[in-house]
């Protein structure tokens, strides 16, 4: 046991409350304010007296109701203390951030304790609310979960073009193959790959040829919708996996797609390069074992295309891979 505090304890216990960093707030049953110390009185630019007895729930609109008192009173009712944390509501009551350096926050992030407290009687007639300032942890979390996003980004692009990498796509292919072979859906492929990509480089350099590997991309990302699978998949080589679409569907995506990739002009240093395409489509077939085999049958088709002139679309024939 504790030995009751005298008249200079309490002082002191008055000071401590005073100074420290976090807001104390104590208020009675019907929610009126009956202690507010300063740094309360720092953030909200009202002094103790200014609020004494005032609802703290009209003097802060912004608290939601039903919420907050279903909090407080679940406190009193079990005598226990309870909180709330940013990650469920950023705070409590709106206070301005003051973060010059970062300016990452408008508002003061909080974390709550509702603290019930026993009146001699043993009864709790008011309840004490710790109001702790934790906006910088907020910050460094956002932060690290941006920067998560981020990184996650750049582990499923590629570089270069910006879209879907090899492995990630093939990933996506695997499990789109199993989904339509599930539902017995359609789903197609169209491969493509830059003509006479080599002499391009060669006559213009290497950065010019990779310029030419971001526009193709941009326009591929452009004509493919938000459900298809738009990847890399080697040097200037391309797939595009589109689901629910049948061949004839598969096809009037890519003669569109290769008709712009032959009106692309494409600037790089006073220069207006142009290319072509030729590609490869195919469609998911009853008899294939796998999603590989998909890719086999229009690898097939884009090799016809390069064979029969080149800017051209070759559409896998059903059954062409057992011959
Ligand atoms: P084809 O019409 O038969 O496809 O001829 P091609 O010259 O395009 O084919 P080939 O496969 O012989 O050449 C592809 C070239 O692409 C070879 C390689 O140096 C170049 N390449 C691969 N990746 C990149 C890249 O990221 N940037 C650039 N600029 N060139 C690349
Ligand atoms: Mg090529
Ligand atoms: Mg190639």
């Amino acid at each position: 046991m504790t030995a009751p505090l005298d008249i200079s304890e309490l002082h002191w216990m008055l000071d401590i409350v005073q100074s420290i960093d976090v807001g104390v707030v104590v208020l009675n049953r019907d929610y009126r304010i009956q202690a507010w110390n300063s740094f309360m009185e720092n953030h909200s630019g009202m002094s103790a007296n200014q609020v004494a007895q005032q609802s703290l729930l009209d003097l802060f609109p912004e608290i939601d109701r039903p919420w907050f008192t279903h909090k407080v009173e679940t406190a009193i009712m079990l005598g226990i203390r309870t909180f709330t944390i940013w990650e469920q509501r950023p705070y409590l009551v709106r206070f301005k951030s003051y973060q010059p350096i970062t300016g990452l926050a408008d508002e003061m992030y909080q974390n709550v304790t509702i603290l019930p407290l026993r009146s001699i009687s043993a009864t709790s007639d008011h309840v004490c609310l710790i109001i702790y300032d934790v906006t910088n942890a907020a910050i460094n979390k956002r932060q690290l979960q941006a920067a998560n996003t981020q990184l996650q980004e750049l582990a499923l692009h590629d570089g270069l073009s910006g879209l879907l990498n090899r492995r990630h796509w093939e990933n996506c292919l695997e499990r789109e193959f199993a989904r339509h072979r599930r539902h017995n859906s359609q789903a197609s492929l169209v491969l493509f790959d830059i003509d006479h990509f080599k002499k391009l480089n060669d006559s213009h350099g290497h950065r010019a040829g990779d310029e030419v590997i971001r526009q193709v991309a941009r326009v591929t990302r452009q004509m493919a919708r938000e459900s298809d699978y738009a990847g890399r998949y080697g040097g200037e080589e391309f797939v595009v996996l589109l689901p629910h679409t049948g061949l004839e569907g598969a096809r009037q995506f890519a003669e569109r797609l290769r008709c712009s990739i032959e009106q692309l002009n494409v600037d790089y240093e006073g220069l207006v390069l142009t290319c072509t395409a030729s590609m490869g489509v195919a469609c998911m077939e009853e008899d294939m074992p796998g999603y590989g085999m998909l890719i086999e049958a229009a690898d097939r088709a884009l090799y016809r295309s390069k064979a029969n002139g080149r800017n051209c679309i070759t559409l896998s024939k059903a059954g062409e891979l057992a011959l």
